[in-house]
């Protein structure tokens, strides 16, 4: 399918090919649904909304419920307060949801719908109910990633219910900690909070989709699933000692605005992937009264002693990383560490941060490596034709290139639309990291099996 691609890379600067991203809406979408009792709103068009869904869906493989302003070609000449008001009438009457969560797409940005004004007249107008909240984020699609679009929403979610918390803890009242966990699966999130948890602090993780989007088959089905972050939880953000923001691009902007309205002092880290910032995250929590115990360290010696046992599979092995910003640099220090070289590291995102700390996370390394932020799959099938690579890491976009190279595909991030259980198996963690590192031995491991001549075929490796 991807045969012409041409080998010599010429500079672009207008044309996307193969985007190794999608729009804003999803990712507020996804961070939406970890409001508990949270109806996700999209106000444009009934196209967008069924995109989004579906694509959450196919991720996910669970329902992914969201209203939409269906706008017509009169809300696209004329604005769309009509329909959102309308539309916000008939959720609360119809879904009864505590909280509707609000995400524009590129038409309403572009008409400029003033989201919060619609907001106050629907407020007058008595079509939210007491008790009920609509907040909202704008995630125009022409800027950023779904990641912008999840680091957007995760905002408005402390710009709406952060406050400061005067009450003093009582003495028998554990530590807490917020958490933002970025835009990864619902067993990660919970695979975080396991953790975090395991150090006796007390966790508010804000938005949680465990439980929500890997719910449980009961045979009814629940409208609202029991997971997600309650309202009552969030007005609490400021009780917490600290925020931790997990991942710079999905995270770091909710953090700010919490430590803005809540005066709760932030900590920013990378996504725990692999064991090194695994160890930082939990040193954060023991910094802020956490307690490492020893089942923790055995988790972790687990891992370091799965790493040490194939260290001869991974030393040397070139690999190509893309997808979300968060989880590729995360990746690129755990791929490090596994004695592998990095030698294609591209994300899909704008950030000019990203290719500095992909460079401070390979050293010396970095000269020899293509890194690249805001580019596409196009580039990187370009760079591999140019120096290929033994694995190659990343979502299920990254499947063409590696049929038309032949590569072995480890499939982690978001979106994996061709296989099962990605919101079930954790990546984050040393639990994840045994899961993730096992599944790139078995990826190496299974190409060199059917590679082997008859006599290199060997019964153990
Ligand atoms: S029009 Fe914009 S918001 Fe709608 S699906 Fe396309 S990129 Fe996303």
């Amino acid at each position: 399918m991807l045969e012409h691609t041409p080998t010599p890379v010429v500079e672009r600067s207008a044309l996307r090919i193969n985007p190794a991203k999608t729009c804003q809406p999803i990712g507020a979408m996804y961070a939406a649904m970890g409001i508990h009792r949270c109806l996700p709103y999209s106000h444009g068009s009934q196209g967008c909304c069924s995109y989004h869904r579906s694509h959450l869906t196919r991720h996910f493989k669970e329902p992914v419920m969201a209203a939409t302003s269906s706008f017509t070609e009169g809300a696209s000449v004329f604005g769309g307060q009509p329909n959102l008001l309308q539309g916000l009438g008939t959720v609360f009457s119809a879904y009864d949801p505590d909280v509707v969560a609000i995400t524009t797409t590129c038409l309403s940005e572009t008409i400029g719908d003033d989201i919060p004004q619609i907001v106050g007249e629907a407020e007058r107008q008595h079509l939210i109910p007491d008790g009920k909240y609509v907040i909202h984020a704008n995630t125009p699609s022409y800027v950023g990633s779904h990641v912008t679009g999840f680091a957007n929403m995760c905002t408005a979610m402390a710009r709406y219910f952060a406050t400061p918390i005067t009450t003093k803890p009582r003495s028998t009242d554990r530590s807490r900690v917020n958490i933002v966990p970025g835009f990864v699966n619902p067993s990660d999130m919970r695979e975080i909070r396991r953790l975090a948890e395991a150090t006796g602090l007390a966790v508010t993780m804000f938005p949680d989709t465990s439980g929500v989007l890997d719910a449980p088959q009961t045979g009814h089905h629940e409208f609202y699933p029991a997971g997600g972050t309650t309202v009552e939880e969030l007005r609490n953000l400021g009780r917490a000692k600290a925020t931790l923001a997990l991942g710079p691009w999905a995270s770091r902007d909710a953090a700010v605005e919490v430590e803005q309205r809540a005066d709760v002092p932030r900590e920013l880290l990378d996504l725990p992937i692999g064991i090194a910032a695994t160890d930082r995250f939990l040193q954060v929590l023991a910094s802020r009264g956490g307690t490492i115990g020893s089942e923790l360290e055995a988790e972790r010696g687990r891992l370091v002693d799965l790493v040490v046992d194939a260290q001869q599979h991974f030393y040397g092995r070139k690999v190509a990383i893309f997808g979300d910003p968060d989880h590729v640099l995360s990746l690129t220090e755990f791929c490090r560490d596994l004695g592998m070289i990095p030698v294609h590291v591209l994300t899909g995102t704008p950030g000019k941060k990203f290719v500095k700390r992909a460079g401070e996370i390979l050293g010396p390394a970095a000269s020899a490596a293509n890194i690249a932020a805001d580019a596409d799959l196009f580039t990187l099938h370009q760079w591999i034709k140019n120096e290929p690579v033994d694995l190659l890491l990343g979502t299920t976009y990254g499947k063409y290139i590696a049929r038309a190279e032949d590569i072995p595909l480890v499939r982690v991030g978001w979106p994996v639309l061709d296989r099962y259980g990605q919101g079930l198996l954790p990546t984050l963690g040393y639990a994840g990291g045994v899961q993730l590192a096992t599944r790139m031995l078995d990826a190496l491991l299974d190409r060199r099996d059917r590679d082997a001549v008859e006599h290199e075929f060997e019964l153990v490796l």
